[in-house]
C-alpha cells in the first residue's frame, strides 16, 4: 500500500511549486490546475476508473454505475492556496486512489457505485471564494455570483473557465448529482494538533466551527505626524490597535479564535497620522453562541475606544457560515469500522482497540458545504506541526499510510459487501 501511495505522491509533488518558496500556487483554471487535472485523470485511468468533469469543474472517477444512486464517494481537493503546503487537499485525493488499490488487493467485491472526486476551486486562492466546485453544485453559490467572481488581474471567473476549455454557462446547482450520492467521506491533514495531542494517527470530524469575517472601519483625522500635538489627534491606528488587543482576550474568554490579519490604511504615509484604518476580523468558536460573544465583544471594546478617541466605527459582517455537524450516523458508522479494525490489530506502540478520537475543526472544507446535502464525514491525518496553508505543512509517512488504512477500512465498511 505504502509504495502505491510514494508513486503517486512522487509524481504529483512536483506540479505546481514554486522554486522560490518552495509552495504550491496552484490556482483554479491556471496551467497548475489543469496538470492537476491531468495528473488526475490519469491515475483513475490507470485503474480502469471512468472519469468526467461535472458541470461544475469537479473532477469524478468512478467505478460501477454514476448513474445508479447510492454511491459512495471520497475525495478532497488538488488546487492551493499561495505558496500552500503538499498535504491540504493533495493527501484526501491520492489517499483515496491508495484505499482503492488496497481494497483491491484484499480482493473486496463492491455492491454500491464508488466514486474518487476532485473538487475545482477550493481554496479559493483566486476568485476569493473557498468551495466554488462544491458550492455551485449545492445550489449555495449563485451562477450570476459566480459570474461576478474577478481574480487580481480583473479576470472574470467565466473567462478562466473557458480560457482552459470548460463551458462557463454550464455551471449551476447540480441535485440529481448530489441526489445519487449515499456517503460522502473526505480525509484531510488535520489544520491543528488535536491528533499530536491526544497520540493518535487519525481522527473523525464532529464539526466545522461557524466562522466569518467582519469589516471593521475606523475613521478619524489626517494630519502631519511632525506638527499635530498628540492631544489635538483623533487617530483611528490606535483605536484598531485597541481592537486588535481586544480581540485576543475576548477569544480567550470564549474559547474561540479571533484574528485581525489584514488591514489597509489611508493615506498610508510614513509621516502621516491615518484618516482611515480599515482592519478584517476573522472569527471562529466552536459554537454559535461562543462565536457571537467574540464577535459581540470585539464590537463592544471598538465601540468604546472609538467613542473615547473621537472616532467614528462602521462595523459590517462580510461573510458567515453557520457551523456544520456532520450526520451523526455515518460519523458513528465510521468510528464503529475503525474501531473494530483497532480491536483486530494491534499498533505500534502495543495498544489494541483505542478508541478513535472526534474532533471539530475551524477550517472549513468541501464536505462542509456538500453535508448540507448528502450525508458526509470528515477524517483528519495527524500534523504533528499543526502548520497549514504553508510550505511547512506535514503529515509523517507512517501516518499518511495509517490515514489510507482507515479510509480503505471505511470504504469497504461503506461500499463492499
Ligand atoms: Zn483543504
Amino acid at each position: 500500500m505504502s509504495d502505491t501511495f510514494h508513486a503517486m505522491w512522487r509524481s504529483l509533488l512536483p506540479i505546481g511549486r514554486s522554486d522560490a518558496s518552495g509552495g504550491y500556487r496552484r490556482y483554479a483554471w491556471t496551467g497548475a490546475d489543469a496538470d492537476c487535472r491531468l495528473w488526475f485523470q490519469a491515475q483513475a485511468e490507470a485503474r480502469g476508473l471512468f472519469t468526467e468533469t461535472d458541470r461544475n469543474g469537479n473532477q469524478w472517477a468512478w467505478l460501477g454505475d454514476p448513474l445508479a444512486g447510492d454511491a459512495v464517494v471520497t475525495g478532497s481537493h488538488l488546487d492551493s492556496v499561495p505558496d500552500g503546503g503538499a498535504f491540504d487537499g493533495p493527501l484526501g485525493v491520492v489517499s483515496s486512489f491508495a484505499a482503492l488499490d488496497e481494497l483491491r488487493r484484499r480482493g473486496a467485491v463492491f455492491a454500491r457505485p464508488f466514486a474518487i472526486t476532485n473538487f475545482g476551486d477550493e481554496e479559493g486562492a483566486r476568485f476569493g471564494l473557498a468551495c466554488v466546485g462544491s458550492r455551485l453544485a449545492a445550489g449555495q453559490l449563485s451562477v450570476q455570483d459566480a459570474h461576478r467572481l474577478r481574480d487580481g488581474d480583473g479576470v472574470s471567473l467565466p473567462a478562466a473557465m473557458e480560457a482552459a476549455g470548460h463551458d462557463p454557462d454550464a455551471i449551476g446547482a447540480d441535485p440529481e448529482r448530489l441526489a445519487r450520492i449515499g456517503a460522502f467521506v473526505e480525509l484531510h491533514v488535520e489544520q491543528g494538533r488535536a491528533l499530536d495531542v491526544s497520540g493518535d494517527p487519525v481522527g473523525v470530524a464532529s464539526a466545522i466551527w461557524p466562522h466569518g469575517r467582519w469589516r471593521f472601519d475606523f475613521r478619524g483625522e489626517a494630519n502631519h505626524a511632525g506638527t499635530t500635538r498628540l492631544a489635538d489627534r483623533r487617530d483611528p491606528m490606535l483605536t484598531y490597535a485597541e481592537t486588535v488587543l481586544a480581540a485576543r482576550r475576548e477569544a480567550e474568554f470564549a474559547g474561540g479564535l479571533a484574528t485581525f490579519g489584514k488591514i489597509a490604511v489611508e493615506p498610508n504615509g510614513v509621516n502621516a497620522i491615518p484618516s482611515l484604518v480599515r482592519g478584517w476580523l476573522d472569527a471562529r468558536a466552536a459554537d454559535q453562541s461562543a462565536l457571537d460573544a467574540v464577535v459581540s465583544g470585539v464590537e463592544r471594546a471598538a465601540r468604546e475606544h472609538a467613542e473615547r478617541a473621537g472616532i467614528d466605527l462602521d462595523v459590517v459582517r462580510e461573510s458567515f457560515t453557520p457551523v456544520v455537524d456532520f450526520q451523526h450516523a455515518l460519523r458513528d458508522e465510521i468510528r464503529r469500522v475503525l474501531e473494530k479494525r483497532g480491536a483486530e490489530s494491534v499498533d505500534g506502540a502495543g495498544r489494541a482497540g483505542r478508541a478513535v478520537p472526534v474532533l471539530g475543526t475551524g477550517a472549513g472544507h468541501d464536505a462542509g458545504i456538500l453535508s448540507a446535502s448528502v450525508p458526509t464525514a470528515m477524517l483528519f491525518v495527524r500534523n504533528p506541526t499543526g502548520i497549514s496553508h504553508s510550505p511547512a505543512e506535514h503529515a509523517a509517512e507512517d501516518d499518511c499510510v495509517a490515514g489510507v488504512r482507515a479510509l480503505a477500512d471505511v470504504l469497504e465498511g461503506l461500499a463492499c459487501s
